[in-house]
């Protein structure tokens, strides 16, 4: 495929994202467009933001009546969608303070800040966080120490202190309470680790955890940057578990697509005071009054709800598919976070036939693909995702024989 945009990116953009061969330049509800007018299913959703689909009448309303009122001021001074937006999630959380930065790796170096004065403070200067292998939490230099990908490591050492060398295995809770010391002072984990592969936590782990983080004075940190806010079909993915963190983390799907970040904690994990963190951008007017627009339509509109729905349609849909494919190993997830899994390294090959087929989709490994629509999708959208998924695992299939 050949455009002058694609030319343009090999010429002058950082080489850091492999990057789709399409140029997107419209959006509307599940569907994009290309530059030359072809449609596309998005099974990406700008990786699970774009909540209420693209070009969604609420953020639109919302974003140009407040960029006619104001964008920004800072920090020094109140504004109104901020402390509503506070507000909100304060009301429809386990939490009792929030904190607004503008991206999830924002959110989570603030949390562990976090952590750490809780460490400093409450348990003898403990600093360490332990954090699980597959795990995602963010490029910074402290975060991609956090996660559990060396691959993201290698070349940009010295990687700062406060993590594990060998983030422990998820979903295993001895480990965790192996890698405890008197330096410790958090336990941070996904709730189902996405960018790792769609592994869900079992509830069993997040409750072990839970009662570990009590009996030995830890904070539990949720990174629920991809989690949160409807997409496992509950609002937060702790609800799902009915367990809740001391500290949580947003951004992805806070905004439908304008960037912000949350950090959520209990009066426990409160621990800030002035000048203890800040952010320039972070919780501005503009970001948040999208953001205050799409948690209120994501609440009006029982988004968590009709996620669950349509992830379970999706879910059996691809199972059935698995029924007659054997070399379809597993398909897991919650809500519209969900992976089909596959016995080899097909992922790549049935990305460019679906891209053909007009459909956009992630393969986080080799073997697996992952569904991360925006949440308004509708079972006949799945209908036609799955049927096209079909046919395209059905060509790779016929022309390598087993
Ligand atoms: C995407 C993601 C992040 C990083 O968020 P950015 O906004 O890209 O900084 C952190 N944690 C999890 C679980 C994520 O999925």
């Amino acid at each position: 495929m050949s455009s002058k945009w694609i030319e343009l990116e090999s010429q002058r953009y950082m080489s850091v994202a492999k990057r789709t061969p399409v140029v997107l330049v419209r959006g509307e509800g599940c569907r994009v467009w290309d530059e030359n007018g072809k449609a596309y299913l998005d099974m990406v959703g700008g990786w699970a933001v774009n909540t209420l689909g693209h070009s969604s009448p609420v953020i639109v309303d919302a974003l140009t009546e407040q960029a006619s009122q104001l964008i920004h001021t800072s920090n020094q001074f109140y504004t109104v969608p901020q402390l509503e937006l506070a507000d909100l999630l304060i009301q429809n959380s386990a939490f009792d303070r929030v904190f607004f930065s503008n991206s999830g790796v924002e959110a989570n170096e603030g949390a562990v800040k976090l952590a750490r004065k809780y460490g400093q403070h409450k348990r003898n200067g403990a600093y360490e966080v332990i954090t699980t292998d597959h795990s995602f939490h963010g490029r910074s230099l402290a975060m991609l120490t956090a996660t559990g990908k060396p691959a993201y490591k290698q070349d940009y050492g010295p990687l700062p202190d406060g993590f594990l060398a060998d983030p422990v295995p998820f979903n295993d809770l001895d480990a965790v309470k192996k890698a405890t010391t008197d330096k410790t002072c958090a336990v941070m984990v996904e709730p189902v680790q996405g960018e790792g592969g769609v592994n869900p936590a079992t509830k069993e782990y997040l409750q072990g955890l839970r009662d570990w983080c009590d009996q030995n004075n830890l904070l539990l940190i949720f990174d629920e940057v991809q989690t949160g806010v409807g997409r496992l079909g509950t609002l937060w993915g702790y609800e799902l578990y009915n367990v809740a963190p001391d500290v949580m983390t947003l951004a992805k799907g806070l905004g439908g697509g304008v960037p912000i970040g949350a950090i959520l904690c209990t009066e426990k994990a409160n621990i800030f005071t002035y000048g203890d963190h800040g952010s320039t951008f972070g919780g501005n007017p503009l970001a948040t009054a999208v953001a205050l627009a799409v948690m209120r339509e994501t609440l009006k509109e029982d988004l968590p709800g009709h996620a669950k729905k349509v992830g379970n349609y999706l879910q059996e849909k691809l199972n059935g598919l698995r029924a007659d494919r054997p070399y379809i190993t597993d398909v897991r997830g919650h809500g519209l976070l969900v992976g089909i899994e596959f016995d080899s390294d097909i992922a790549a090959e049935a990305l460019g036939k679906l891209l053909e087929e007009g459909v956009l989709m992630n393969a986080p490994a080799g073997n697996v693909l992952r569904f991360m629509p925006p949440l308004v999708l509708t079972e006949e959208e799945v209908d036609e995702v799955v049927g096209k998924l079909a046919k395209v695992l059905d060509e790779i299939k016929a022309k390598t024989p087993a």
